[in-house]
């Protein structure tokens, strides 16, 4: 079976390398078959010993120095056990035996060639190396070590000689005349060429693997170029979501600020609201529903030259509330003017006063809460008319109601 096969494409040739599992080899001793796994071309092959063959033999067969399959297989002589497993290097041995045609020249890879560039060193076109080296997998990317073949004479497809195929096969299937093939190869004989030979087609040239390559080389450039522009758009794409990330984040904070801003306005509502009906932050309230203010805290009184209080003036027998919570500390009668008045502490050195009272709805000593009933309006005192002379003390000293009231 042919490790490299040829199809026919108009009448153009494309040369198309099949990897194949098994290579036979030529029966050199009769009645024994020799079926050995590929890689033939590099490396070395595993060979199973069998009834009747002989070292010699097998190295024949395979073109290597006898002593270098001893050494590769560990062998301490030439003996041969069948189902004994030869390891058979292919490498250099059979390079060197491999018969060329005149002005073919062998290559080595180095790191980094391609194949435009060996031409260029050789002097020789694309298509000659092509051609020469049919089997290529690409233009670019040559493996470091390989061997490139060069046509560095005449020019044309070179090939190996596959088991059974003679010249006149090769003439016949290229449509190029034997004298003109066994001159380009130097053949005294058809029968000079054997299997694994390489042999020069002069004139015919592998365009189509050229062009198949070359096309090869494109459709990785275009790979090439749609991968970078997927990887742009992916890199475009994570800063997108990075500047979303970023801009919610900053929509969140500018959220929670606009939250707690809201917050603050609804506490202020509330204030305002306990303000509205009738509390005040510290804790006062109107101690009156209804009611004038007949005498501001600081203006000129009836009794008084400086007015230590708020006078609220209400219809006789109105309810008074407690202003704030607190312990009644006086419920009775004043000796300077206040009538029947109340003083409740309501803790802190805050104390409030309540005067001219027509009856007081609670006793000296008692806990009251605010808005609590603590007495009724009157007149009593120094006092022109129903009112309830409301005043606030702090530490002592008479402050200004308002300032305490909602
Ligand atoms: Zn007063």
């Amino acid at each position: 079976m042919a490790s490299q096969e040829w199809l026919k494409l108009g009448s153009v040739f494309a040369f198309v390398p099949l990897v194949s599992s098994l290579v036979e080899l030529p029966i050199t001793s009769a009645g024994t078959e020799v079926v050995l796994e590929a890689p033939a071309q590099k490396g070395w092959v595993l060979y199973t010993v069998r009834p009747g063959d002989v070292l010699g033999q097998i190295a024949q067969r395979f073109r290597v120095d006898p002593r270098a399959i001893m050494w590769s297989s560990g062998l301490k002589s030439d003996l041969l056990r069948p189902g004994m497993q030869l390891k058979i290097p292919l490498s250099g041995e059979l390079q060197a035996q491999v018969r060329l045609p005149p002005g073919v020249k062998e290559y080595r890879v180095m790191n980094g060639a391609t194949l435009e560039r060996v031409a260029a060193k050789f002097g020789v076109s694309l298509l000659d190396m092509v051609s020469a080296n049919p089997g290529i997998s690409s233009l670019d990317h040559l493996a470091e070590g390989s061997t490139l073949y060069v046509t560095a004479g005449q020019k044309g497809l070179l090939l190996e000689v596959q088991k059974g195929q003679t010249l006149m096969d090769l003439a016949e299937k290229f449509g190029v005349s034997v004298p003109r093939l066994a001159k380009a190869n130097a053949l005294r004989s058809p029968l000079d060429l054997k299997p694994g030979d390489m042999v020069l087609i002069p004139g015919v040239m592998a365009r189509t693997t050229l062009d198949r390559l070359v096309e090869k080389r494109r459709q990785e450039l275009i790979a090439k170029a749609l991968e970078e522009k997927r990887l742009a758009e992916e890199r475009r794409q994570k800063q997108l979501a990075a500047l979303r990330r970023k801009q919610e984040e900053a929509r969140r904070t500018a959220q929670a600020q606009s939250s707690l801003r809201k917050l603050d306005a609804s506490r202020t509502a509330t204030a305002t609201r306990l303000r509205q009906v009738g509390y005040s932050d510290d804790g006062f309230r109107w101690p009156v529903g209804n009611f004038t203010i007949t005498t501001y805290f600081g203006g000129r009184g009836v009794y008084q030259r400086y007015h230590t209080g708020l006078d609220l003036a209400a219809p006789y027998g109105t309810p008074i509330y407690a202003a704030k919570s607190g312990q009644v500390e006086v419920a009775g009668w004043s000796r300077y003017g206040y009538g029947n008045h109340i003083i409740i502490d309501n803790g802190g050195g805050v104390e409030t006063l309540y005067g001219h009272l027509s009856r007081f709805a609670v006793r000296s000593g008692q806990w009251v809460e605010r808005g609590q009933l603590i007495g009724y309006i009157g007149s009593t005192g120094w006092s022109t008319g129903p009112h309830l002379h409301l005043e606030i003390r702090v530490g002592g000293v008479a402050r200004n109601p308002l300032a305490y009231l909602p």
